[in-house]
């Protein structure tokens, strides 16, 4: 299926590894311009190296070879940003597209969490998202069409204890979203909505997962052979899949789909709604 977006341009956040690289990768391949952001250079480069490779070899379908920017930042602070809009090369605020996407805040318990690790949380993971938001929509209104996914978690559903920060901080975001995309600019082209995370296999799962394990008095390996087996679909979820979900969002054919929760999570929340 043509997604019909080949040629737009598409900001990612935390895209060097990961579901936002599964994003990226995922977008680049239908044609997309993309502007990848990460804070480590080297494997951001490695990574964008990679997929312009790729994607020039899927060019081959029909649409014109997509740029692909990478501006190494701290996405969470306003001088990440600037530099993100001020990128040689790049559209400026004018996106078309955006995946909101940062790390995750630290698993732990919540008695031990101060105000500053909690600025932090909401800082990453729900500031940054609408800092970007503010930016681009109204340009993305005035040209008629605009897509923006947030990484967000199936923690916003089915909470996880040691992840308090990332319960409350995601939170927020999606209750901002909800009121968000449901304002004038649904209207005018722009859809956002979040997509909600299960467990997927990449450095994040593997950086929760002692706490986890520590918890519950198990090795890493069995916590990480139960949660596989508590998921209906028997494994951890990958990046590409992810990616493909998020290029479906960002298509031409999700217009009528926004404020919503999409989860790929396997099966594993329980929930008939
Ligand atoms: P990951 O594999 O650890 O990748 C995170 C990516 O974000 C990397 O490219 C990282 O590169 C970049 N990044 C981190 N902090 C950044 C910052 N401040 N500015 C710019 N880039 C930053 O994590 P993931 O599994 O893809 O997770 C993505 C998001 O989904 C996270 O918020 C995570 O909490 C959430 N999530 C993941 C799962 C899962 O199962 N994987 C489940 C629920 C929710 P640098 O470190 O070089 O910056």
């Amino acid at each position: 299926m043509d997604l019909g977006i080949a040629g737009k341009w598409a900001l990612v956040g935390g895209a060097s590894k990961g579901l936002g690289w599964g994003c990226a990768r995922a977008l680049a391949l239908e044609g997309v311009n993309v502007v990848m952001v990460a804070r480590g250079a080297e494997v951001l480069e490695a990574a964008a190296k990679e997929l312009r490779f790729e994607a020039m070899v899927e060019a081959a379908a029909g649409w014109k070879t997509p740029q692909i920017i990478t501006v190494a930042v701290d996405i969470t602070t306003e001088a990440g940003r600037e530099a993100i809009w001020n990128v040689a090369g790049g559209p400026g605020k004018n996106y078309d597209i955006v995946v909101t996407n940062a790390g995750g805040p630290p698993p732990g318990d919540f008695r031990d969490w101060d105000r500053e690790a909690w600025i932090k949380a909401i800082d990453g993971n729900m500031l940054t998202p609408i800092e970007l938001i503010k930016a681009t929509v109204d340009g993305m209104a005035a040209r008629g069409f605009g897509r923006i996914v947030n990484i967000t978690s199936s923690a916003v559903k089915a909470p996880i204890d040691v992840l308090g920060l990332s319960n409350g901080a995601r939170s927020g975001l999606t209750g901002f979203v909800a009121g968000a995309s449901r304002s004038k600019i649904a209207g005018q082209g722009v859809t956002i909505n979040n997509l909600l995370p299960g467990k997927f296999d990449t450095d994040r799962i593997r950086a929760t997962l002692p706490a986890m394990a520590q918890k519950q008095g198990k090795t890493v390996e069995e916590m990480r052979a139960i949660q596989q087996a508590q998921i209906p679909a028997g494994r951890y979820g990958n990046p590409q899949e992810f990616g493909a979900i998020c290029a479906f969002l960002c298509s031409q054919h999700a217009a009528y789909m926004t404020g919503q929760n999409v989860l790929a999570d396997g099966g594993a929340y329980p929930g008939t709604y």
